[in-house]
């Protein structure tokens, strides 16, 4: 059986105390998670939020990491100074950081490659734009956007590889995809594993992003390919991450 995830990205919301009481009111619920929750807290607080977490069941991510190992980077943090404070693994190609601060292909190649080589653990976002949907290309990009990353490097780590569906006129929209179209793409995406790796692919999770909130999350679990969820502006309240998790 594959793992079941639901993991959290804060972004750049919160600040030294709000981020802890967000991470202690998770913690507080004295719930069993039925499920990994990982949650993922900016930069300046992954140290403190890792000690508040250290025993418990939750991991703790970043939401990105430099390509570079070190140096003059001004501004970069590396996978050795992330590795330094505990945290468990990063979020690469999130949309954000592709459409934002223009992240292509070849730099999230270089990430993948860094965290993999360094055995840190990746949540891989992928998804097509609105504009891409509405012609129909889904397939295609989803295809394109992992042969010329994930796919091109010889020999990435896929114990530590989660694959984040994420289609991008879903994200923070409120408008989330339906499980068909989620169910549809997470089997395609199962496929281009298997054709990729072969059967040992079969155990790399893929979860679904993009308006997740506590009244849409059970169905989207319920498809049979999706194996959990990354959960943006529902995370940062306690209740409605909880409920999300709950409903996996
Ligand atoms: C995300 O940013 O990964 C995300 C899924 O955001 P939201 O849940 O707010 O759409």
């Amino acid at each position: 059986m594959r793992r079941k995830i639901v993991a959290g990205n804060w972004k750049m919301n919160k600040d030294m105390k709000g981020s802890v009481e967000l991470v202690k009111e998770i913690i507080q619920t004295n719930k069993l998670f039925g499920c990994e929750v990982y949650i993922s807290p900016s930069f300046p607080f992954l140290n403190e939020i890792s000690s508040i977490c250290e025993l418990t069941p939750i991991k703790v991510i970043a939401q990105n990491v430099s390509e570079k190992s070190q140096g003059a980077f001004t501004g970069e943090v590396s996978v050795d100074m992330l590795k330094s404070i505990g945290v468990d693994g990063i979020i690469v190609g999130h949309s954000e950081r592709r459409k934002i601060y223009g992240e292509n292909d070849e730099v999230l190649r270089m990430k993948l490659d860094n965290c993999s080589k360094n055995n840190l653990e990746v949540f891989f976002c992928i998804g097509e734009t609105l504009e891409l949907r509405e012609k129909g290309k889904q397939n295609e990009v989803i295809e394109n956007q992992l042969n010329n990353t994930l796919f091109d490097l010889p020999d990435f780590n896929l114990d530590k590889l989660v694959i984040a569906y994420e289609p991008v006129w879903a994200i923070g929209t409120g408008k989330n995809a339906s499980s068909e179209q989620v169910q549809e793409m997470h089997q395609y995406i199962r496929t281009l594993l298997n054709l990729r790796y072969g059967k040992s692919s079969d155990s790399i999770p893929i979860v679904y992003g993009g308006s997740l909130k506590p009244d849409n999350s059970k169905n989207i679990f319920s498809c049979p390919d999706v194996d959990g969820g990354l959960v943006g502006g529902a995370s940062l309240n306690p209740k409605a991450f909880l409920d999300i998790i709950s409903s996996i």
